[in-house]
């Protein structure tokens, strides 16, 4: 947190065929699974590309997740927020330790194409919907303290009191 490099809006991804973008993915996999993350922007690893990873499997820093299998979203766009929203526990791998309180759309529906240049397209909602436009909000340069409605409801995991899993 605090780092320019998460606070600009990252590049549309235009080569497809090139080794460096199946690179860039292999090394936000690695990481997201390295430090235990369901889902990575490249621009936490220093990539300013609009390409997230995410995944959910026996997380113990989301105990309670529902397994979400490895996706990997290029170029991903949410054209339909919902007006219903839910307010839940966030954390980021950019902001070690910490955990807020943040209101999103309870579902979304979006675009993406995926790492062997297929257009997908879904609507998901809850946790899923949540790891989407928090990991989009990266690609836009945002984190996600900005998004706190409370910042009584923004501190450490050991140290906030409504804290929990
Ligand atoms: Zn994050």
């Amino acid at each position: 947190m605090g780092d320019p490099n998460l606070q600009i809006k990252s590049e549309w991804v235009t080569d497809f065929a090139g080794e460096e973008l199946q690179s860039n993915i292999g090394d936000m996999i690695d990481t997201m699974r390295h430090y235990r993350g369901v889902g990575l922007a490249a621009p936490q690893i220093g990539i300013a590309k609009r390409i997230i990873v995410l995944e959910v499997a026996n997380n113990p820093r989301y105990p309670q997740a529902d397994a979400i299998a490895l996706s990997v979203l290029i170029n991903p766009q949410i054209s339909d927020f919902s007006e219903q929203t839910e307010t839940a526990w966030e954390g980021c791998l950019s902001l070690p330790g910490l955990r807020g309180k943040v209101s999103r759309a309870r579902s979304v529906a979006y675009q993406a194409v995926n790492e062997n240049g297929e257009r997908k397209q879904a609507i998901v909602q809850g946790f899923l919907a949540r790891i989407i436009q928090h990991e989009i909000d990266h690609l836009d340069g945002i984190l996600y303290p900005q998004r706190l409605d409370d910042l009584k409801q923004f501190g450490f995991e050991d140290s906030l009191p409504d804290f929990q899993l």
